[in-house]
């Protein structure tokens, strides 16, 4: 007896832990060979100003993936009175320095320093995690350059699970230019059919209709499982602490693996891809450099 009743169809998980090793694995092959062709290894230098927790977390795991991938890695920590001029003072020293490539200005910063002058103060060659305007601009423009690193993850995992994202429907919740805006920009890219959603739009009705869903909103659960059109992918960007100190995502996440065909957990998912996203843009600042 066929065609009167479906299955309930169980999503399969996008292993953001595993992909991230084997980026990393891969990362490190393409550090070694640019140390040993051009006589050092690809560097990295974080900055980063006061004493924001989750900003000391995120550091020391990039400095930690950065030395086990054989990197040049060098951190630069100034207290929250740190001076603007300072700051540019030594973002522009690290411009300068030949045995940086890559250079990460940790946010948020101070709310005495302006961010966007910071930002536009990193040489664009060196900028990696993509957030200068002029790379910001390539990106919109179609053509190389460097690419934000959470929504360069998110492709990363597209590309694994082989998913062709050509003239597929795809809503990107979220508009922010660390991950929205990029991330739409990057499956336009890829020929797909883009949408994206804030916070005044219809959520839901966009969701309905999308073959891929990128969540990256900050509210914890607001991407409703019976929205997700049956068969779709479900990329949950989102990373909420709740008042248990457990991190959701922005998906409810049991409701829409009932219904997805692939999902990202929280956490496990997008979250580790984003270092070893970073570390892949080192090795491409650095390659850059090495070879002009
Ligand atoms: P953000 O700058 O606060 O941007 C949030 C976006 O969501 C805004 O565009 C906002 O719309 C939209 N929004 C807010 N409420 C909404 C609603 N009810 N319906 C529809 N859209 C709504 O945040 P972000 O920096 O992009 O980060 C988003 C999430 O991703 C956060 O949970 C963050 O922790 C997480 N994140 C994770 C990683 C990772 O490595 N996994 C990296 C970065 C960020 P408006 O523009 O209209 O205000």
């Amino acid at each position: 007896m066929t065609g009167w009743y479906t299955a309930p169809m169980t999503a399969q998980l996008i292993d953001g832990k595993a992909l991230a090793a084997k980026v990393r694995d891969e990362v490190k092959v393409q550090a070694a060979e640019l140390t040993s062709k051009h006589g050092r290894p690809p560097g990295i230098a974080v900055v980063r100003v006061g004493d924001d927790p989750a900003s000391h977390v995120y550091v020391t795991s990039k400095e930690k993936t950065a030395r086990e991938l054989g990197f040049g890695s060098w951190h630069h920590h100034f207290p929250a009175t740190m001076a603007q001029a300072e700051l540019l003072a030594i973002v522009q020293t690290l411009n300068a320095d030949p045995l940086v490539d890559g250079i990460l200005v940790q946010l948020p910063l101070p709310k005495h320093i302006d961010t966007n002058l910071v930002l536009a103060t990193v040489d664009p060659s060196k900028d990696v995690d993509g957030f200068h305007a002029l790379n910001a601009g390539l990106l919109s423009q179609g053509r190389p350059g460097l690419t934000p690193c959470t929504p360069s993850g998110c492709m990363r995992m597209l590309k694994e699970i082989d998913f062709d994202v050509t003239g597929k429907n795809c809503v990107v919740i979220g508009r922010s230019n660390i991950v929205g805006r990029p991330m739409a920009m990057l499956l336009l890219n890829a020929s797909a059919t883009v949408t994206i959603c804030h916070s005044k739009s219809d959520v839901a009705a966009e969701v309905r209709r999308a073959d891929v869903v990128v969540a990256a909103v900050g509210v914890s659960k607001l991407v409703k499982g019976e929205w997700v059109k049956p068969g779709a992918i479900v990329i949950d960007v989102g990373m909420n602490r709740g008042a248990d100190g457990k991190l959701s995502g922005d998906v409810e996440f049991e409701a829409a693996k009932e219904r997805a065909a692939w999902i990202t957990p929280v956490p496990g998912g997008v979250g580790p891809m984003t270092i070893a996203m970073l570390m892949q843009n080192t090795v491409t600042a650095a390659r850059a450099r090495l070879t002009r």
